[in-house]
């Protein structure tokens, strides 16, 4: 069992403690709910700066936040650490990992994983970036790869150790091809001098004819311009088709010596046994009316990446994207305060991407900029995003440090303990 302790107010289960739980559960009134939090983690996890600690920019502890410090000394705030794995619509309940529980409002907010699109090739030999483990895997590998191609005397081989190959050229995709650039370019001729840096490869490969889809043609072509610049090989209308080995084959016959190719093309949900099948629209998302709650079901809730809206504006959904998660749990948590059914209406403050230092992209609802001060706006912006004092001082420390010495310190190779398996 849960062990939920017993309450006269209504009970809110959320799952999930991203950007939408976190959210509600922060917004939500105590006097009037008890909340129960069920997350995988015991801490909460700051998506969009995953690639900084891939790319040994940032601590995982300065992106991730403690649940129970967000809720220290609130007594109706019920934090369980377990696995959802099934929802009980008409019993109201939810079946973890640890137990199950009974609910009086279910709010989901599982967030999405990443879309290998069924390919279970692509799943076991590339790396996504959809967890801190798995930012931390591609840092280590990425470190003991170097380590390796030192001491390979064979060209071919030493290429699969350094190439790098990063498949699709969203934000994500491109962030990561700009600071696998400054990489190359500002450490590893002074980390490795017996390597000849050159031989670094960077390729960023996306399927359609611009990157970052979804940003004005403005900054499509700026990010191409500021990556060709900075060495990163940008191959477009092509696919990745196979990856074996230290070899990667795209759809032109093209093939790639590269032991590490960094997935990021897509993302998918997690259907959720339980809930009835015709709820579940492309990419898994969940279909919600305009107050969040799924189809014939006045008790169940769906926020964020896992949510699907569908409106004039946005006929296939909104962006999956963190200020959506947050405007839906504000305007849900309000809901549930006053009693009210108030409609979503999504509020597009825009949207940005960095590439490196002094280059990034910002595209308001009628202007576009990028270059300095678009990189000083993306800076600002995450920084007061991030959830804690605490981070927000260390991850402003390690930018200013990296700015001015042009270095980060955290090129570490951690092992795991395997005294005792
Ligand atoms: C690498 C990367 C970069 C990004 N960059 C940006 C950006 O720059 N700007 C932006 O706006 N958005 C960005 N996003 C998207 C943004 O992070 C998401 O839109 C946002 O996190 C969605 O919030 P959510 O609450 O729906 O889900 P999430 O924040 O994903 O939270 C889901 C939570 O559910 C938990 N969970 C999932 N399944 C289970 C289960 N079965 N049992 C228990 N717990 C479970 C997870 O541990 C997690 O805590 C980025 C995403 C990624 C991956």
């Amino acid at each position: 069992m849960l062990q939920i302790p017993e309450t006269r107010k209504k009970r809110v289960v959320i799952l999930g403690a991203g950007f939408g739980g976190l959210t509600v559960a922060k917004k939500l009134d105590q006097k009037k709910h008890q909340i129960v939090i069920i997350d995988r983690n015991n801490y909460h996890q700051f998506q969009p700066l995953f690639y900084q600690v891939a790319m040994a920019g940032l601590e995982p502890s300065s992106i991730s936040f403690p649940l129970r410090k967000a809720f220290q000394n609130k007594k109706d705030v019920v934090i369980r650490v377990a696995e959802v794995i099934s929802v009980d619509p008409i019993q109201k309940k939810v079946e973890t990992s640890e137990g199950e529980c009974t609910y009086d409002v279910l709010i989901l907010a599982l967030g999405a994983t990443t879309n290998f699109y069924g390919n279970e090739q692509f799943a076991k030999h590339t790396y996504g970036l959809k967890s801190i483990s798995e930012a931390l895997q591609l840092r280590n590998d990425l470190f003991k790869d170097l380590e390796s191609a030192i001491l390979e005397r064979d060209y071919e081989k030493r290429q699969g150790y350094v190439d790098i190959t990063i498949v699709g050229g969203g934000a994500t995709g491109v962030e990561v091809a700009g600071a696998l650039a400054e990489l190359k370019n500002y450490i590893f001729p002074k980390d490795y001098t017996e390597l000849d840096y050159r031989e670094v490869d960077i390729y960023l490969i996306q399927s359609g004819d611009k990157l970052l889809q979804g940003m004005s043609e403005k900054s499509s072509i700026a990010a191409e311009e500021f990556l060709t610049k900075m060495g990163v090989h940008v191959i477009k209308n092509t696919k990745v088709v196979e990856v074996v080995g230290d070899e990667v084959t795209l759809g032109t016959g093209q093939k790639i010596k590269s032991r590490k190719v960094v997935w990021a093309a897509g993302i998918t949900c997690v259907k959720i046994a339980g809930l009835p099948e015709q709820l579940y629209t492309s990419g898994n998302r969940i279909k919600v009316n305009d107050q969040l709650q799924i189809i014939d079901n006045k008790d169940v809730y769906v926020v964020g990446d896992q949510a699907l809206l569908q409106s004039e504006i946005f006929p296939k959904g909104h962006p999956q994207v963190a200020q959506v998660a947050i405007q839906m749990a504000n305007q849900l948590s309000k809901n549930l305060n006053q009693s009210t059914s108030k409609p979503f209406v999504y509020k597009d403050r825009g949207s940005m991407a960095t590439i490196g230092r002094n280059k990034a992209l910002v595209d308001l609802p009628r202007f576009h900029f990028h270059g300095f001060f678009a990189w000083l706006v993306w800076l600002v912006v995450h920084l007061f995003a991030l959830i804690g004092a605490k981070n927000k001082v260390f991850v402003f420390i390690n930018w200013v440090w990296n700015y001015f010495t042009f270095d980060q310190s955290l090129r570490i190779i951690l092992k795991a303990d395997t005294k005792n398996q």
